[in-house]
């Protein structure tokens, strides 16, 4: 016996967004990741490369970087024609050994930032030249989880 589900779809025929998001693939950042990207930046459509600590394995220089460049040149930026990339990494990142690997949560972020502006320099080496990367993470407050786009 088949199950079949039937979800409605209304973006089959579309063909072009304008993001790629590269982000890592902790099950608790999901939702949260997903709402950032669409109401606080504004894009409902990206493409998702989801993998653990996000884009950090670029800083390997190895085939993941390679794939992953590659990847993003022939379907996101080749087919799906997008401008820009978000490197979006997140608080107490198993990558990293969570944030209980840090003394204090501003050298937690300086880890991040750090990490992430090297990436950032890494990949634009390699990218198209007009596609804009930005970068931002995600840190405990409050309230919730607080998204900074780094500037
Ligand atoms: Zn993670």
């Amino acid at each position: 016996m088949n199950n079949i589900f039937t979800i409605p779809n209304d973006k089959l025929d579309m063909h072009e967004c304008p993001l790629v998001v590269i982000k890592c693939i902790d099950f608790r950042f999901r939702q949260t990741d997903q709402e950032f990207v669409e109401r606080c930046l504004g894009f409902d459509n990206f493409d998702l490369f989801a993998w653990p600590g996000a884009a950090k394995d670029v800083l390997k220089n190895n085939g993941f970087k390679t794939s992953f460049i590659e990847y993003v040149v022939a379907v996101s930026r080749g087919l799906h024609k997008v401008k820009k990339l978000l490197l979006l990494w997140h608080w107490d990142c198993g990558a990293y050994g969570g944030s209980k690997a840090f003394s204090s949560a501003e050298e937690e972020k300086a880890a991040y930032l750090k990490d992430i502006s090297i990436v950032k320099d890494m990949l634009s080496k390699e990218l198209p030249g007009d596609l804009e990367i930005i970068m931002a993470y995600s840190k405990i407050g409050p309230q919730g989880l607080e998204y900074c786009v780094v500037e």
